[in-house]
């Protein structure tokens, strides 16, 4: 690690990355590789977890080729310097800020989304100009594995590497010093990478989780709030760093409200073989969703199959704030549904929790979407809709508060990967004798005049 590392810094120092025109070959060369070998990227994908080749298509590759190709189209604009004002103390002088890589980026990635969450974030790193060490999450072993073998064949190390492995290899490469570290994943290991970045002051992006809330209010479009929220939901099982964890529902509705939901699930026979549902990642984690389960509670669904790690999309009700199923993020096809008769109280409940990565409010009223939009933080979200936000990349994606430290998509990506140097520029035909020596109280009042009505 250390030695890759090494390489990648002296390959920063050569200043070849700095190039615009080289950044772009190598987005085109990525952009190339993705392509020409989309096949065995569905393939390793399905092998995981049964991932079909629409949904990666439309969750994963898109994205990262939508990044690549706005990042090949906007570097030129990115990159220019902006000139701001100068303020009178400094006349004459001219003033900008210009983007500078931050240098030897490392990229972590999640397993949820495999693709995209390793290479989105990598996409940005070199379109910031920066060398990049990707590790991918093990858990989908074959997508981590036709990663790694598509880059390494194709990119220079000193550039662009990719390293499998788990804990001790990710432990052994936090060890080392980085410019920059971008880290998708849970709370808790995202306090880790914190940790190990402070040791050299590294600037750090942090894509955590949590339980991020739908609200369902009374002026809610039932059918299609339903529609939404259960495709958001059970889209990738569960398994999405923004699906709604949970629903708030006004009672007044909430009967509908179900009867819409299972009616939606019905229609929408989540099954491997019709492509729209994947597997549970592992065992692990099948364990751990089937422990949530109050059998109870279940309103919908509830079956399950651990050979083939398949969980039906499974609706609970009556669930309370202390239920085992509230403490953590679900991150599986299970949705809890609370009903509330006062938006208030549901509100506090939600800011007494860590803030969550995304909120989705369902309303046709304006003063209830303004009341929780303004009352609650989060990352980001949606109004009657839910996940789709994610898709626009004019939108910073990114958390706050325990759900994640800066944000990318778009140019808030190249923005991560990169210093703004501020720069005063000065010419040397006129120089203002008031900062010199020897003072006096003609100078100190002038400079009274300047600091105050020219700043
Ligand atoms: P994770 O934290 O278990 O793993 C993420 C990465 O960290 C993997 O590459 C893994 O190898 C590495 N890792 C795991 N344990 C480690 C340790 N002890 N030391 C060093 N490295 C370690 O997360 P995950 O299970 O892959 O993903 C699920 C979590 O990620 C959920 O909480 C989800 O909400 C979050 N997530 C967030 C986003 C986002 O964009 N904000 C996107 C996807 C997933």
């Amino acid at each position: 690690m250390e030695k890759l590392v090494q390489q990648q810094r002296n390959y920063f120092n050569t200043n070849i990355t700095k190039s615009i025109p080289f950044r772009i070959t190598q987005l085109k060369l990525l952009e190339k590789v993705l392509t020409e070998n989309e096949q065995l990227l569905y393939d390793a994908i399905y092998a995981d977890f049964k991932k079909s080749e629409f949904d990666t298509y439309s969750s994963e590759i898109a994205f990262v080729l939508n990044d690549i190709r706005e990042a090949v189209r906007s570097l030129k604009k990115w990159s220019r310097r902006k000139w701001v004002k100068t303020n009178w103390v400094n006349f004459p002088a001219s003033s900008y800020i210009t983007p500078e890589p931050l240098g030897v980026a490392l990229v972590i990635g999640a397993w949820n989304y495999p693709y995209q969450l390793s290479l989105a974030p990598a996409v940005a790193a070199i379109a910031a100009g920066c060398t990049v060490v990707l590790k991918p999450s093990e858990l989908p072993s074959a997508t981590s594995a036709a990663m790694t073998q598509l880059i390494n064949s194709h990119f220079d190390p000193s550039f662009f590497h990719s390293v499998e492995g788990g804990i001790p290899e990710t432990t052994a490469l936090l060890d080392q010093h980085f410019d920059k570290i971008f880290f998708t994943g849970s709370v808790p290991v995202g306090k880790i990478v914190y940790q190990a970045a402070a040791k050299n002051l590294t600037s750090v992006t942090l894509e955590l989780g949590g339980k991020s809330p739908a609200f369902v209010t009374e002026s809610a479009h039932i059918k299609m709030t339903a529609k939404r929220l259960i495709w958001a939901k059970f889209f990738n099982a569960g398994q999405t760093c923004i699906a709604p964890d949970y629903v708030l529902v006004d009672e007044r509705i909430k009967a509908a409200f179900i009867q819409a939901c299972i009616t939606e699930i019905e229609q929408s026979h989540f099954s491997f073989e019709n492509e729209n549902y994947v597997q549970i990642i592992n065992e692990r984690n099948f364990d751990r969703l089937m422990g949530l389960l109050s059998p109870e509670k279940v309103v919908h669904g509830g079956n399950s199959d651990r050979h083939d790690r398949y969980i039906e999309p499974t609706l609970l009700s009556d669930v309370s704030w202390e239920d085992a199923i509230m403490h953590d993020e679900i991150f599986g096809p299970i949705l809890p549904i609370i009903a509330y008769t006062n938006l208030d109280d549901a509100i506090k409940e939600v800011k007494n929790r860590p803030k969550p990565l995304s909120c989705y409010v369902f309303t046709k009223t304006n003063v209830t979407r303004e009341k929780i939009l303004n009352e609650l933080s989060f990352g980001g979200g949606a109004v009657n809709d839910a996940l789709m936000h994610i898709s626009n990349p004019h939108l910073p994606f990114g958390g706050v508060g325990s759900s994640g430290i800066g944000a990318y998509h778009g140019e808030t990506g190249f923005r991560a990967f990169s210093h703004y140097k501020s720069i005063l520029d000065k010419p040397t035909w006129l120089e203002l004798g008031l900062k010199y020596y020897p003072r006096s109280k003609k100078k100190l009042n002038w400079t009274k005049r300047i600091m105050t009505y020219l700043s």
